[in-house]
């Protein structure tokens, strides 16, 4: 008779090595992003050994301060407020994309809690207008690892924290097969700060105007590996266009710092089939984290 397993076994048994992958909630709401990398892989996928996937040519670094092109000349917006029988101007919350003049320059120089309020008051683009809150990010700030996701969902949205839905306890679970957790050597971020509505996925646009506090916050961290979970992490992080199962394997650069891609864990939610591949990236990533990228 087989004896109980532990708890680090079943969790490798739900990385897809076992035969079955439950979610620890069963009744978790189908709130995350159905958009994040709707791709499949290539049946062949590449090898994890680092030796046999040597170092790419390392890839355009992102350009520091994002798509300063986007920012859109707009009229400030004023509305006319009835209260009683006095009709009064008000100021409303500026327009999103309002010119903010500086606005790179600031933030590049932005400490912690300067760096979240300013996420947090940001309108540099439309997701702003249907967001809750913006979720700035979460962990251990001096972490090795620093995980990065495509942008709030729903539950994200309501309690402005990244992962914190179901894909969220499936990228909890897997780093815990790597006996890490967020807030332990992890910091986890995402590309867009605020949820796209409808959990489409962000604009190329929208990522560019987030992009200056993504740099800024590796840079506070300063991670010793970045691991780009889908592909609109991956282009943040790169700059370039890029297919998850082609990259999987493969080492890549941003200012330094090893970035290796994998799956989001809501389209692993979606394609379970692949959740050993997931596993296997991570493992690849804790190899480059060893060998010192
Ligand atoms: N998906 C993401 O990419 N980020 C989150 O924070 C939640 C779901």
């Amino acid at each position: 008779m087989r004896r109980p397993s532990s708890r680090r076994d079943a969790i490798i048994r739900e990385m897809g090595l076992g035969p079955v992958w439950r979610l620890r909630s069963a009744g978790g709401e189908a709130d995350d992003q159905s958009t994040a990398v709707a791709e499949m892989p290539s049946p062949a996928a590449p090898p994890v050994d680092a030796a046999a996937n040597p170092p790419s040519a390392p890839m355009r670094s992102a350009p520091a301060g994002g798509d300063a092109a986007w920012h859109r000349e707009r009229a400030p917006r004023t509305e006319i407020a009835h209260s009683g029988s006095a009709t009064r101007a008000e100021p409303v919350r500026p327009a999103a994309g309002m010119p903010d003049p500086g606005r790179l320059e600031r933030i590049a120089a932005l400490e912690w809690d300067a760096l979240e309020a300013d996420i947090r008051n940001c309108r540099a683009c439309v997701l702003c207008e249907q967001r809750k809150q913006a979720v700035p990010g979460v962990g251990d700030r001096e972490a090795d690892w620093m995980l990065v996701g495509e942008g709030p969902g729903r539950e994200e949205d309501q309690r402005g924290e990244p992962f914190v839905g179901q894909a969220g306890r499936l990228l909890d679970n897997m780093l815990a097969a790597l006996a890490l957790q967020r807030g332990a050597n992890v910091y986890i971020a995402n590309a867009v700060k605020c949820r796209p509505p409808h959990n489409r996925t962000p604009e190329a646009a929208e990522i560019g105007s987030c992009l200056p506090y993504l740099e800024r916050q590796i840079e506070l961290v300063k991670p010793r590996l970045l691991l780009a979970l889908g592909r609109p992490a991956a282009q943040a992080l790169l700059n370039t266009e890029i297919s998850i199962s082609r990259a999987r394997g493969r080492i890549f650069d941003y200012k330094g710092i090893p970035v290796v891609v994998s799956y989001h864990p809501a389209y692993l939610l979606r394609n379970p089939q692949d959740k050993g591949k997931a596993w296997a990236d991570l493992c690849f990533a804790r190899k480059v984290m060893q060998q010192g990228g």
